[in-house]
């Protein structure tokens, strides 16, 4: 810790706070050195926080960015909701996939074909069946749901994915 003459202002650095007074070796005036005084717990608290808050409204700001971008690149998306089984005429089972497309942008959108890919165990894929749903064009935030029956018989089948045709990329 530093220590100042009070008189003469020369500086000195102490290892230990002394017992008593020190003197001061050009001037020679006496003082007391004081315990330097402990940062206030409730302002140490305070700042932490602050940062504490800081850090929630910087990673909450990151995500809102991250999204924002996320809907900016992908304005119009497919999900599927629920996947069921159905069977033909000859006692086939096929899988009936059932989702919406959404619009989560601000402008009016064309409605894409969709794509459902089926994979095998494998993770090779087994068909891509390109579909229209029943809406051409969705409005600012709004969804239209779709129901698709794959040709190829459910046995075969592991994972179903859908995705949306990009157009002439
Ligand atoms: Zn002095």
């Amino acid at each position: 810790m530093k220590t100042v003459c009070e008189f003469c202002k020369t500086e000195y650095s102490l290892d230990v706070v002394p017992n008593g007074p020190v003197k001061c070796a050009i001037c020679g005036n006496t003082w007391i050195v004081h315990r330097p005084q402990r940062r206030n717990p409730m302002l140490v608290f305070i700042a932490s926080m602050c940062a504490l808050l800081a850090a929630i409204v910087f990673a909450v700001a990151v995500l809102y960015q991250y999204q924002v971008k996320e809907i900016r690149d992908n304005p119009v998306i497919a999900e599927i909701s629920a996947i069921t089984t159905d069977t033909d005429e000859n006692g086939v089972q096929h899988f009936l996939v059932s989702g919406r497309v959404m619009n989560r942008s601000e402008q009016i959108y064309g409605v894409p074909s969709l794509v459902i890919v089926s994979y095998d165990t494998k993770g090779n894929v087994i068909s891509r069946q390109r579909f229209m749903p029943s809406a051409t064009l969705l409005d600012a935030g709004t969804d239209v749901k779709f129901k698709h029956k794959l040709s190829v018989p459910i046995d075969k089948v592991e994972k179903i994915a859908v995705e949306l045709e990009t157009q002439g990329k």
